[in-house]
């Protein structure tokens, strides 16, 4: 199932918390919405899920506008909301049978044992809500936003408050269910866009700024440098360095190894590889060193 916004602009009073954003998210993709607090992320994602209504614009789920009256279709969405609202006296077991009532299917006990066993909320699955550590509540958001088996998730801060190893849980648990879903998180941090997704949409101030997909990222700054480590086999000299095309800086760093930047989009280590052949050197090593997503999101917020 595919998601399709359209220009949506959306109010509270006289903010806007989102400014005319249109994008798409295609069928089995993985999408990271990244953005500061406050870019309109959570805004975005209950508006999709059909629990707002946009001030103006429209959202369609496989081609179907998405309403707070159409049930069906939301239905074929599964969302875990930022601030998961779980009622801490139902028993764990108790609450995904409600929620699967809600959904209108009763879900049996295969069904939310099955659940149970997916995220990996086996071991606490006989307490009440309540009583669980943070980790294991995100579980039981993500089993609630799973138990209908919907073809569309929206995670809205999926990991935010859990430690490393309940983080790694949870990102396993959104990779596996992108394999057969069609899947948009959104965060704050830049190392999980990384891992878990395939594009990366970045928000601010309500505003898109960059969709790519995450090996392009770093292309949507528009001033893209490249950062290449090389070795040679013999002394350079740094004057000539500095005069490939792009270059901007070269240094030393020991032995007969540099640090060079380029500017620009086009990939300078052909353009080093081709300088070492015409100086009688032997290129030992080449090797670009990826600027991080942490920067390109710094270059764009401006934050
Ligand atoms: P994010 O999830 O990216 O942190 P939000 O979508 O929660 O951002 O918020 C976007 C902006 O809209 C923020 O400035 C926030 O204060 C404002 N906002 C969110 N919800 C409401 C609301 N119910 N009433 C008024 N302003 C709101
Ligand atoms: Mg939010």
């Amino acid at each position: 199932m595919s998601i399709s916004v359209r220009e949506v602009t959306k109010l509270y009073g006289s903010q806007k918390a989102l400014d005319n954003v249109s994008f798409e998210v295609k069928t089995g993709e993985i999408v990271g919405f990244l953005g500061p607090n406050g870019a309109g992320k959570s805004t975005m994602m209950k508006i999709i899920t059909g629990f707002i209504p946009a001030s103006s614009g429209t959202v369609l789920v496989n081609g179907t506008g998405i309403t707070s009256d159409n049930p069906e279709l939301r239905r074929t969405i599964g969302y875990l909301p930022e601030n998961n609202p779980l009622y801490p006296e139902m028993y764990v077991r108790e609450y995904l049978g409600f929620v699967s009532s809600l959904y209108g299917i009763t879900a049996d006990k295969k069904r939310i044992d099955g659940i149970i066993e997916v995220t990996g909320l086996s071991p606490e699955h006989r307490k009440k809500i309540g009583s669980l550590s943070k980790g294991f509540r995100q579980r039981v958001g993500l089993a609630q936003a799973l138990i209908h088996d919907p073809q569309v998730l929206i995670l809205d801060e999926a990991t935010s408050g859990l430690d490393p190893n309940q983080v790694a849980g949870i990102r396993n648990l959104i990779r596996d269910a992108g394999r057969e879903k069609t899947v948009m998180f959104s965060t704050h941090i830049m190392q999980e866009a990384e891992a878990v997704c395939d594009r990366i949409i970045i928000i601010s101030n309500g505003k898109i700024m960059a969709d790519e997909l995450k090996e392009n990222i770093h292309s949507v700054t528009g001033r893209t440098r490249q950062v290449i480590r090389t070795e040679f086999d013999r002394p350079a000299d740094q004057a000539m360095l500095l005069n490939i095309r792009n270059v901007v800086s070269a240094k030393h760093v020991s032995g007969n190894q540099w640090i060079i930047e380029a500017e620009g989009q086009e990939d300078v280590r052909p353009l080093i590889f081709s300088f070492a052949v015409s100086n009688n050197l032997a290129v030992i090593s080449l090797q670009k060193e990826e600027s991080n997503l942490e920067e390109v999101f710094r270059l764009i917020t401006g934050g």
